[in-house]
């Protein structure tokens, strides 16, 4: 029996110039370490045959399944700021494309199999550690129902690859609604070539804004969608405390998915000004600041669409700022609306964000956990015995009593019962987030002892990260001070 992928490729049907092909590179020993079952059932294989050494072997790149068009995609992008005007996938390649069974076309690529034309001076692996960190940081994004790309499968290539020391290299395979990228329309227009950005226009309409087609003015509308997506993605990222760590345009998908894991973490005390990056010793990417980013991302990306807008550039100019104008708005209200049910109330009043805001205020200024916080409120929305538990969030605990009498007489407005609230707080409060420490602890072990099973239950654990999972509670504590990480690493 072999492995069938019903592939049906759209994108290496488009010009030659918008990829390379290139096959993956084959490796020593593959070893499958994950497989994302349900994921491959979703996906219409056979998540049986995956599992076998030939499923392996696809899986790492040192087979192609029948029907594979593997190509690497050329993209562009600013970089903390600074435009690059060729990046491209250096050490991913997209084996093509299947109908899931939604019937929604997704992108099956390999990362870290191998150099491509656009590695500049990389060496196209991956090492365990950042593959194992994006299959749990996206998986869990998933669980949390907010937009992301996925990981089909994790493999160890019984290679090493060399970064400060030689570790073990693994591929992940991602799925995606697409890969293209803001950072995929400025590779185009950088060259100048409005053929090519249009050519991309209709493809990305076709997939992801199909409504879009119908509108009068298509391209406008197409900005206008991702806008609106963009700005409902940031909000979802801000709602659950996830710094993404490197907003580069290469790094901001046009579908509105979180794509890209890379030095990304879910932050534990709230501090708007987190970050965790190495290499992000400006703060540009802090926690507080991605709406801006991506705002300004976007600005990137209408820049590429004015020539489709309108033949007179400052017409064109005028009718993308206006567009761009919507984002604001359109971030605050999701944004809001979700800060809202956070904090259990379901119908809208004057007041409501400033005692909101008063909230984050004094959980900023007492290192409250911004997880715990949330989800402990939740409960003490059904009985006040449930308060110490907020409190002890606060360095000073008083801070949340003042506040917490308000919040009853704001919630003593609601129409629901108490159980009612509580049960709708914690739909949209997690009690349980990949953790920094409990990741670096996974990779660890994985990398030192070739111990997967603290891999496995973390990923049991954030499958459900909505449901308390009493057998699980540790892994909703907060590092202790000698756990804490301060800094992630992107690990390239
Ligand atoms: P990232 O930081 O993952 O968004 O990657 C930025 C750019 O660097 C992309 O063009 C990647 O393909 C490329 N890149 C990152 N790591 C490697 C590597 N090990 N080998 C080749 N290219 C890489
Ligand atoms: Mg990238």
């Amino acid at each position: 029996m072999t492995v069938h992928f019903p592939f049906q490729n759209s994108y290496a049907a488009l010009p030659a110039n918008f990829f390379a092909r290139v096959a993956p590179t084959p490796v020593a020993a593959p070893r499958l370490i994950k497989l994302n079952r349900p994921l491959a059932v979703q996906l219409g294989l056979d998540p049986d045959l995956l599992e076998t050494p030939e499923g392996a072997e696809i899986l790492a790149g040192k087979r192609l399944p029948e029907g594979a068009d593997p190509i690497a995609m050329a993209y562009a992008g600013h970089q903390f700021g600074h435009f690059v005007p060729q990046l491209g996938d250096g050490r991913a390649i997209l084996l093509g494309e299947i109908i899931d069974r939604d019937g929604v076309r997704r992108d099956i690529q390999l990362k870290g199999s191998g150099p491509t034309p656009f590695s500049r001076r990389g060496d196209g692996r991956a090492a365990l550690g950042p593959v194992l960190r994006e299959y749990i940081v996206s998986e869990a994004m998933f669980a949390l129902d907010i937009p992301t790309t996925r990981s089909l499968a994790a493999v160890i290539t019984g290679e090493h690859v060399i970064r400060e020391t030689a570790l073990p290299g693994a591929v992940l395979t991602r799925v995606a609604a697409s890969h293209v990228r803001v950072g995929t329309f400025q590779f185009f227009a950088a060259r100048g070539d409005t053929d090519g950005v249009r050519a991309l226009a209709d493809h990305v309409i076709n997939r992801h804004y199909p409504d879009v087609a119908k509108a009068d003015r298509p391209y406008h509308a197409l900005l206008e969608g991702v806008v609106a997506r963009q700005a409902e993605l940031v909000a979802r990222w801000l709602l659950v405390g996830f710094i993404h760590g490197v907003m580069n345009t290469d790094n901001t998908s046009i579908s509105g998915e979180t794509i890209d894991y890379g030095p990304c973490a879910f932050m534990d005390d709230y501090n708007p000004a987190q970050v965790y990056s190495s290499i992000d010793e400006m703060g540009r990417y802090a926690y507080g600041n991605q709406p801006r980013i991506a705002l300004w991302n976007l600005t990137r990306l209408a820049e590429c669409l004015l020539p489709l807008l309108s033949d007179d550039q400052e017409k064109a100019i005028e009718q993308a700022q206006f567009i761009l104008g919507d984002f604001s708005e359109k971030f605050s209200a999701a944004y809001a609306a979700g800060l809202r049910r956070k904090v259990g109330l379901f119908t809208e009043r004057d007041g409501d964000e400033a005692l909101i805001e008063s909230l984050l205020d004094a959980m900023a200024k007492n290192h409250a956990d911004f997880t715990l916080t949330f989800r402990r409120l939740g409960d003490a929305a059904l009985d006040a015995s449930a308060d110490e538990n907020v409190r002890a969030q606060f360095m000073d605990p008083t801070a949340f009593d003042e506040w917490a009498k308000r919040w009853r007489d704001r919630l003593a407005l609601e129409p629901q019962t108490p159980v009612e609230r509580q049960s709708a707080m914690h739909a949209v409060n997690p009690a349980f987030i990949p953790r920094n420490h409990r990741v670096e602890a996974v990779i660890a072990a994985a990398t030192n002892d070739d111990d997967y099973a603290p891999f496995e239950e973390l990923l049991t654990v954030l499958a459900k990260p909505y449901d308390d999972q009493p057998q699980y509670a540790a892994y909703a504590d907060p590092p202790l001070p000698d756990q804490r990480v301060l800094q992630t690493f992107c690990g390239t």
